[in-house]
């Protein structure tokens, strides 16, 4: 089986530890160092036997706390070549005293017993990655931080048993907000955050009879709330099922579990 939970989700910071066999990975950590510790921890989990983290993007609601980690812990840090480069960009030291493993965005790799698929999403940053984490026969699919569904994005998440999927905004209460235009501009952009109705029609895309667990992530505290959520899935799929969640920024979701379909 694979188990899977947030720490916490959201722009104020993301974290996603998943387990499958003897492996134990998390996918970001935007949270402080500390907190991201205790939250581990909270899960019952020692921080000490995470493998690795694996990063999508070099924005610091997913990057804020991974180098503090990895050193805490000694996890590898995986990220593609674009992420590395803004973050060196950034601070020369940020990788120091972390063991990196480059990855591809195109190409799967194999981490302990799990395989990785990465794959590129719109967004603006350098080079934003999505995954798919695959054990065995059971595939668990995370989607957030982007603007628009491409076709190869939505080919790379097929098949999924779980699926971690941006629910950002609702374009109404965007529009209506006090953000600055620019902002608003941003967010809903091709190479923003997927909004409400985008993602609500993705999921009725697929084959609901395969996917165990569905969360909805990255909820816009501003400019977004479960209602919001629940009624654009409602109107997507004729009803809400049973296996939808929300995910919170302030304490993400608890323990879910894959098992073989
Ligand atoms: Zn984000
Ligand atoms: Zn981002």
């Amino acid at each position: 089986m694979i188990r899977f939970t947030s720490l916490g989700s959201g722009s104020e910071g993301n974290a996603l530890l998943i387990e499958a066999g003897s492996t134990r990975l998390m996918i970001d950590c935007g949270l402080p160092v500390r907190q991201a510790l205790a939250r581990i921890e909270a899960r019952g989990v020692d921080p000490k036997g995470l493998n690795a983290i694996l990063v999508t993007h070099e924005h610091g609601d997913h990057i804020g706390g991974v180098m503090g980690l990895a050193r805490k812990t000694g996890a590898t840090v995986c990220l593609t070549r674009g992420t590395h480069t803004a973050l060196h960009n950034r601070s020369a030291e940020a990788c120091n005293g972390v063991t990196l493993r480059l990855i591809d965005s195109h190409q799967p790799f194999e981490l302990g017993c799990v395989e990785i698929c990465p794959f590129p999403v719109p967004h603006d940053a350098r080079e934003p990655v999505q995954y798919v984490i695959a054990y065995g026969e059971i595939r668990l699919g995370v989607l957030t931080d982007l603007g628009m569904l491409t076709p190869h994005v939505e080919r790379s998440l097929q098949a999924c048993d779980g699926l971690v999927l941006e629910f950002n905004h609702d374009p109404d209460l965007l529009a209506r907000s006090s953000y600055p235009e620019s902002l608003k501009q941003r967010i809903a952009g091709r190479y923003g955050h997927l909004c409400n109705r985008d993602a609500a029609g993705f999921l009725a895309s697929l084959s609901l009879d395969r996917l165990q667990h569905v969360v909805a992530a990255h909820l816009s505290q501003s400019n977004n709330s479960p209602d919001h959520v629940l009624a654009a899935v409602e109107e997507a799929l004729g009803e809400v099922p049973g296996c939808f969640y929300l995910a919170t920024q302030a304490d993400g979701f608890d323990w879910l579990t894959l098992q073989p379909s």
